[in-house]
């Protein structure tokens, strides 16, 4: 029978690590009883060891949930005792002191305004001392709250104990002999959910601070009967040496006590002493276990039952682990990755760099050329036939194209182009890290931006160096060939092409806006207007200036500003910019499409655009090269192994768990079968206790 109630404690803590679900309990001793009635002695002295938190500051704050194990010597070796806290990851812990120490830190981590804590603690004891036993301690019961304590704890400890003496536990009410038992908190309690005392075992405390007689008499259990009856103890191990035993020094004191009252306790019909109480409490679980076995077997089959049905409903029985899902998700992110190489091909990042040298070639062109007052005379040159050749247009074209072409070659194109590559690197990392599964992972997430933002980083300056160094002989000389020129020259007229569409766009939309082109015809004639007598005014005040002649007053114009509302103004501005840029973007096509551009690139001083447009591709061209070898081979290199190290090895199997179950589909699936596989595995032990078959009834209390 020993053999059965010790299968059974393991089939309990099993079952309570499945759930809490009532229907899933075996029964363990609840020890309930007031403050300061004896109950850490009383389990002291069955342990065999002072291991209880101890203080006046209401030191047990949570439910210990203790498990004995009765661990044989094997023969011939030394007798070993240790504890150990389950949740904890401690392991063995063989000094009593330390287990003390241990519970004290996690009751006293409870804070003081929450008072108790409904959270058990789990502590498991093994020793050759102590029967197999299983027994919650709680929080004793408090009569008077003391000033610190927040009102409620007094009802507080008694939800906590309510939950805890409900069926199918026993019930361990410990009351002191010096106090009436009619004012016994734990008697009160347990006689509400168990009014016969089918369940509840009475310890009578402090037999030695009563007369025997009176002692005796509470024992007999008259007055509040108790089918399984009260045992009398004298729990104090005052005066212990440190290499006694608790249970030793409380068992020589008891034996003092009751072997010098024989002639009250001695006629063996009253349970005295804690040898009895250890004895007793074996015999009452054991008998009670085995009672609730054919019950919790039920109980659990339906349970088998159920979660087999979901898992091959909802999962059709594929069985996953938190590892294969680790592993799968790095697969997906370096897949992932793998399709977004694609965006990064030479050919893309060419035509992106392109595309910024365009822009930049734009800006060049326009403050050089488009800003300048001799712009017509230029574009007349490229069509007079009286002009032979370059020699014969005046060096302050070749001077502008010269600079044009080194504002061009010397605007940052390193840093710029590097910029843009990493940028789009960026982006591609920040939308895989946003998408799924990393919606459910963000920390992980967090982890894969920031390394990777890491790489970049470490890359950006030494790539932008290097490219910014094979582009250096640009900066000096450009040789251009003739199908380059003619490539440029129409690239160059596509690009102005689109200009011009964008131009007439926006011109259309401000039509639109005011109200038609003579709206507009108005508005620009009266801004024109202005701008000519702001700049009369202006003309006549430096005349005056130069004339010494401060007395003469400039009258400023007056109201006539407030004819159009000033957006509309701001409009008409905007038109006539965009007007003056098509007039100029045409002549400038006008040039490039002459003989004299589509002769050849010894032409570039007519046709800066075709130039610059074949520097710009140049530096493009250039560029990608130096930028796939230095950024993006590096990064494409480094990406997948920092996936590994930095997400994958990095994680020990806890926190592969804790991954695995951020996401919600995954833990609900590693749920079920968790639950599933414990259950099976219970239902196995249950299985194999049947052939162990055990007397159902609690022995009634011998008299
Ligand atoms: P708890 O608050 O219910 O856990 O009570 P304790 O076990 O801490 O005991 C309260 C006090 O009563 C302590 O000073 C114990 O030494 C003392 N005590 C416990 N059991 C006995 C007993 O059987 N006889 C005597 N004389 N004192 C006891």
């Amino acid at each position: 029978l020993m053999n059965l109630t010790k299968k059974l404690i393991e089939i309990r803590s099993m079952l309570l690590s499945i759930d809490q679900n009532d229907a899933l309990k075996l029964p363990s001793i609840v020890v309930i009883g007031s403050q300061s009635s004896g109950k850490s002695s009383v389990l002291e002295a069955i342990v065999g060891h002072e291991f209880l938190p101890k203080g006046n500051n209401m030191v047990t704050r949570r439910p210990i949930e203790l498990t004995l194990v009765h661990t044989p010597t094997p023969p011939g070796g030394k007798p070993s005792e240790y504890g150990e806290f389950p949740g904890l990851g401690l392991g063995k812990i063989h000094s009593f002191s330390d287990i003390q120490r241990t519970l004290t830190d996690m009751n006293l981590a409870v804070p003081a305004s929450e008072a108790v804590s409904n959270d058990p603690i789990d502590l498991r004891i093994y020793s050759p001392f102590v029967p197999d036993l299983t027994l919650i301690d709680l929080p004793g019961y408090v009569q008077i709250a003391s000033l610190d304590q927040p009102e409620s704890l007094k009802d507080k400890i008694a939800a906590l104990c309510d939950k805890y003496i409900r069926e199918p536990n026993i019930i361990l009410a410990v009351c002191a002999a010096d106090v009436d038992l009619a004012n016994s908190p734990a008697l009160r309690a347990s006689r509400k959910v168990d009014p016969l005392g089918l369940r509840t075992i009475g310890v009578v405390t402090k037999m030695d601070l009563v007369p025997p007689e009176q002692g005796a008499s509470i024992l007999g259990g008259n007055r509040y009967p108790l089918h399984l009856g009260y045992v009398g103890v004298v729990a104090k191990a005052t005066g212990k040496s440190n290499s006694e035993r608790t249970s030793d020094v409380v068992k020589r004191k008891e034996d003092d006590f009751f072997g010098a009252h024989k002639n009250v306790f001695g006629s063996g019909s009253l349970m005295i002493g804690t040898d009895t109480l250890r004895k007793r409490l074996m015999e009452v679980l054991e008998s009670s276990m085995a009672s609730s076995l054919h019950g919790i077997t039920n109980a659990v089959q339906l349970e088998l039952e159920e979660a087999t049905y979901q898992f091959k409903v909802q999962y059709n029985d594929r069985r996953i682990t938190a590892e294969s899902y680790v592993a799968e998700t790095m697969d997906t992110l370096k897949a992932r990755f793998q399709t977004s190489k694609a965006e990064f091909r030479k050919q893309v990042i060419r035509e992106k760099l392109k595309m910024m040298l365009d822009d930049k070639v734009m800006d060049v062109l326009e403050q050089l050329y488009w800003l300048d007052k001799r712009a017509k005379e230029l574009g007349d040159l490229a069509l007079d036939s009286r002009v032979k050749g370059p020699e014969d247009v005046d060096s302050y074209w070749r001077h502008k194209l010269d600079a044009a072409s080194s504002l061009l070659t010397k605007s940052g194109v390193g840093r710029d182009s590097t910029l843009l590559v990493a940028d789009g690197l960026r982006a591609m990392i920040d939308s895989i890290a946003s998408g799924e599964p990393f919606t459910y992972h963000s920390r992980a997430a967090e982890r894969l931006i920031s390394f990777s933002h890491d790489i970049l980083r470490d890359r950006i300056g030494v790539a932008s160096d290097q490219v910014e160094n094979c582009i250096k002989p640009y900066k000096y000389e450009v040789e251009v060939e003739g199908r380059e020129w003619e490539l440029g020259r129409e690239r160059a007229i596509g690009l102005f092409e689109n200009e011009v569409t964008m131009c007439e766009k926006k011109l259309k939309d401000i039509r639109q806006k005011v109200g038609g082109s003579r709206r507009l015809g108005a508005l620009v004639g009266y801004v024109r207007n202005l701008e000519e007598q702001d700049r009369e005014r202006k003309e006549r005040k430096f005349k005056a200036s130069l004339n010494d002649d401060a007395g003469e007053e400039v009258e400023e114009p007056v109201a006539e500003s407030y004819r159009y509302p000033a957006a509309q103004i701001l409009d008409a501005k905007h038109a006539m910019l965009y007007t003056d840029r098509i007039a100029i973007l045409k002549l400038r096509m006008n040039a490039l499409r002459s003989k004299r551009c589509k002769a050849g690139p010894e032409n570039d001083v007519f046709c800066p655009e075709a130039f610059l447009n074949v520097v710009a591709d140049k530096l493009a061209y250039t560029s990608t090269m130096f930028l796939n070898i230095e950024l993006l081979d590096q990064f494409f290199y480094e990406f997948p192994r920092e996936i590994d190290s930095r997400l994958l090895y990095d994680l020990d199997r806890k926190e592969i768990v804790e991954f695995a179950r951020e996401n919600p589909i995954v833990r609900r699936h590693l749920d079920l079968q968790d639950r599933k596989d414990k259950l099976e595995e219970v239902m196995k032990q249950l299985n194999s206790l049947s052939t162990l078959r055990a007397d159902p009834q609690p022995k009634p209390r011998r008299n």
